[in-house]
């Protein structure tokens, strides 16, 4: 079996059970899995050298649309309120082709791998003109990156009250029909999968109490996980009250959308009840700080999740609200984020760099990624801390405190999908010209 060895790193952080730093280490890599962590290790394969750099886990994304990355900075959206914005937003994305859903999965993941990121969950839960979640798929593959799509929906347009047009709703019956087929045919669950489906009603406005309920036990039946958008701002606890005549955690618990096989993106509002919920039933959550902020929806109460054991992991969110898609970025706003709110003890850098590695792999039911120890999936990222960013700096925490944003080096299962800073897998001009190509003609 091939082996790579990342030869003589500066720092070595580990996120295994002990939280090891290594100095002065090596990283053993065979086939797709970590073989060995430590100092004077040898190969007859292939070198790299890791001086000079920092090695963490890949990061890990636990919630995105990557078909945004075509709507970034569109005015009238800009400066809009949650609701405001979605409505600004869905006739354009009414006009989406399986073209946009590719290329713009492909951009997106391309930039996540540069910002460290290795394995990514994306939510989509729009299919217009013959759009179908295998899009993205096709794009995962063709970058390299590990891929936990989930197969999204909404059902509620606005001839019965929700917020989208109705071309972008779908019959439930059929939703639930392609929820099988995706399942059937692109599901792996085998330890060291490329591509795991999750099954994601939009949020609990833009669905029925149905299909909520009826996602939970096909998704219990087919043994996948289950995703949505959960109590994000004011407006949205607003609605859950005035809709369902409950807070958003009580309307999860009721419908099966509690447990260690489900994640929730934002939970920004959760009060104390739903904390020690999400606590007791290992229910996860997509931290998502940029978009917070971008949408003014809040300070998720991630240091409270976190002492009481609460799974929790980071996502960049959709292109539309972040608009940046870089997960070291978002790693380095929770830990601001959390000291706005709490103070400058409350959130470390490292503990930040472990909720957006081990934390994440977690969240999305992958304890095989998201810590360098013999037997992981070898899924690293490397950073040179030799550059201006992180000149001067004393510790590895400058990886969020200071710099780099952008990986040297990236393996995905033993695969080096960045080399120099520059994707292997992709022509990535050529990927920016055609993205912009459909932007443009989304703009006319
Ligand atoms: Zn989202």
């Amino acid at each position: 079996m091939a082996e790579i060895l990342i030869q003589n790193a500066d720092t070595v952080l580990t996120m295994d059970d002990a939280r090891r730093v290594v100095h002065g280490a090596d990283v053993l890599i065979r086939g797709g899995q970590i073989a060995a962590v430590g100092q004077g290790l040898e190969t007859s394969g292939e070198t790299v050298s890791g001086r000079g750099c920092v090695v963490t886990p890949g990061l890990v994304n636990t919630h995105h649309h990557l078909y945004q990355n075509l709507t970034r900075a569109v005015p009238g959206a800009q400066d809009a309120l949650l609701f405001g914005w979605l409505q600004r937003l869905y006739p354009v994305w009414a006009r989406f082709t399986p073209d946009e859903m590719f290329a713009s999965a492909q951009l997106g993941l391309a930039e996540l791998a540069l910002s460290g990121c290795t394995l990514s969950s994306d939510h989509l839960y729009l299919y217009p003109n013959g759009s179908r979640l295998e899009d993205t798929i096709h794009a995962a593959r063709d970058v390299g990156l590990r891929f936990h799509p989930t197969r999204g929906a909404m059902s509620i347009g606005e001839s019965d009250g929700g917020l989208p047009p109705d071309s972008l709703v779908e019959d439930e019956r059929a939703i639930l029909d392609d929820m099988i087929r995706v399942v059937d045919a692109f599901h792996d669950p085998a330890e060291g999968s490329m591509c795991r489906v999750g099954l994601a009603p939009c949020s609990p406005f833009s669905v029925s109490r149905e299909l909520m309920r009826d996602a939970a036990l096909l998704a219990r039946d087919k043994g996948v996980m289950l995703h949505t958008h959960l109590a994000e701002n004011d407006e949205d606890i607003a609605y859950s009250q005035a809709q369902f005549g409950c807070r958003p955690g009580q309307y999860t618990e009721e419908l099966g959308w509690t447990g260690d096989d489900v994640w929730h993106a934002h939970c920004v509002k959760l009060d104390v009840q739903e904390i020690d919920l999400f606590a007791r039933t290992r229910t996860g959550v997509a931290h998502c700080p940029c978009s917070n902020c971008r949408l003014g929806s809040g300070i998720a109460p991630v240091r409270a999740m976190r002492d009481a054991g609460v799974p929790v992991g980071l996502g960049v969110d959709g292109s539309a609200s972040n608009d940046m898609a870089s997960l070291s970025a978002e790693a380095r706003q929770a830990m601001l984020l959390q000291r706005v709110a709490n103070g400058a003890d409350a959130m470390s850098a490292y503990e930040t760099l472990e909720i957006a590695t081990r934390g994440g792999a977690d969240v999305l039911g992958r304890p095989d990624c998201g810590r360098l120890e013999p037997g992981k999936r070898a899924d690293i990222a490397i950073w040179d801390t030799t550059g201006i960013a992180s000149s001067g700096s004393w510790d590895p925490a400058a990886l969020l405190l200071a710099g780099p944003t952008q990986v040297k080096h990236l393996f995905v299962e033993g695969k080096q999908i960045i080399r120099g800073g520059e994707l292997t897998t992709l022509d990535l001009p050529r990927l920016i010209e055609r993205h912009g190509q459909l932007a443009q003609r989304l703009m006319q």
